[in-house]
């Protein structure tokens, strides 16, 4: 706890210097990327509030309550379990065999980056195309009150939906197709560490549910120095141009922050893994984060909401800026105050931490 109080007071401090620094150069504080205008009604739709973060890290510890987490997450039809069967058509038929990739060679390499490009091609296309562009569930669960946002010289091709479609497809696929590549080459030369099954079954499963935590634990951190304001404006700006989101900028980034928000599957040059989890892991980061900026809380099917897809956690990161730097599976923001629970007391809190923050 007092290593926790002593980072907590580390990271106000940064935050407070670079804030200063940034609105002494810019004259109009950090963040000077064109805003959309804020919208009269502040949300259309919003989730039961406060929104809880992971219990995994409550002390003393719920087995029943984490138990409920993790069952959420992945069963029955969830993100989480139609990425395992993803990662196994993958595998079993879209992937070249561990001999092949032995040796560096553009056709295996080319067959990995159409493969990826095709999934997220399809599954951004198709959920803006439902949701946004046929609008098939008109105003349903959907957070922001706002249309997608108007064209702007701000935007690479002048439109959002462009703009994101090209940092997607170009940059994304790129940098997920480089990280797979990577690993697998590493795998089938002896280079990383490899799992199979029968090496050990329960840790072969443990590994899928600890992944997400992983990734959670990863991206808070890059995203906090992504949002230093030298990286800001060199890089995460891009993915920022976007106050109300939409599938396409889910992973709408510029090349350095892809650079560094797929380096979390580097970790199993380290931990053993198999290709699957490999493909379990760039497929979760690049895949929940098309569906994550979709821009509704789910899939309302009967009346219900019978898929979740977004998160109002970082919608509000989108709107707010300064709040919600991770994600729910591991609470950093929780214990470093940048936790925005969707409550009127957080929207305070938030209010009055940005006040310190730009002096
Ligand atoms: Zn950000
Ligand atoms: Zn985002």
């Amino acid at each position: 706890m007092f290593k926790l109080g002593c980072v907590y007071r580390f990271l106000n401090i940064i935050d407070i210097l670079v804030y200063r620094t940034s609105k002494r150069e810019t004259g109009s504080g950090r963040m000077t990327t064109k805003q959309n205008p804020a919208p009269k009604r502040e949300w259309n739709y919003k989730p039961p509030v406060p929104i809880q973060a992971s219990p995994l890290w409550q002390w003393p510890p719920s087995p029943s309550k984490i138990g409920k987490w993790f069952a959420v997450r992945w069963m029955p039809l969830t993100e989480n379990a139609v990425l395992v069967a993803i990662g196994l058509v993958c595998w079993t038929w879209f992937q070249p065999s561990m001999e092949t990739m032995k040796t560096l060679h553009w056709e295996w390499i080319g067959a990995i980056w159409l493969r990826n490009f095709v999934l997220i091609f399809l599954i951004a296309g198709s959920l803006h195309w439902y949701f946004h562009r046929e609008k098939k569930q008109g105003t349903k669960l959907k957070y922001d009150p706002r249309e997608a946002m108007p064209p702007s010289g701000m935007f690479t091709f002048g439109t959002q939906v462009h703009d994101n479609m090209f940092w997607t497809l170009v940059s994304g696929v790129f940098f997920w197709t480089g990280y797979e590549v990577l690993m697998f080459w590493a795998m089938a030369n002896g280079y990383a560490p490899m799992l199979i099954w029968s090496d050990n079954p329960y840790w072969f499963v443990a590994l899928y549910l600890l992944t997400p935590v992983w990734i959670s634990f990863h991206f808070y951190w890059i995203h906090r120095a992504l949002h230093w304001p030298p990286l800001y404006k060199l890089a995460h700006a891009l993915h920022h141009r976007n106050t109300n989101v939409g599938p396409w900028s889910g992973i709408s980034m510029h090349p350095v922050e892809h650079l560094m928000f797929f380096s979390s599957v580097l970790i199993h040059f380290i931990i053993p893994a198999h290709p699957l989890h490999i493909l379990f892991q760039m497929q979760h980061q690049s895949l929940t984060g098309v569906t994550s900026h979709t821009g509704f809380e789910g899939l309302v099917v009967k009346d219900e909401n019978r898929f979740a897809l977004g998160t109002f956690h970082h919608q509000m990161h989108h709107r707010y800026f300064e709040c919600n730097y991770g994600n729910l599976d591991v609470p950093w923001d929780k214990w470093f105050g940048s936790f925005h629970d969707g409550t009127d007391e957080a929207h305070e809190r938030m209010k009055a931490r940005r006040k310190v923050l730009m002096g």
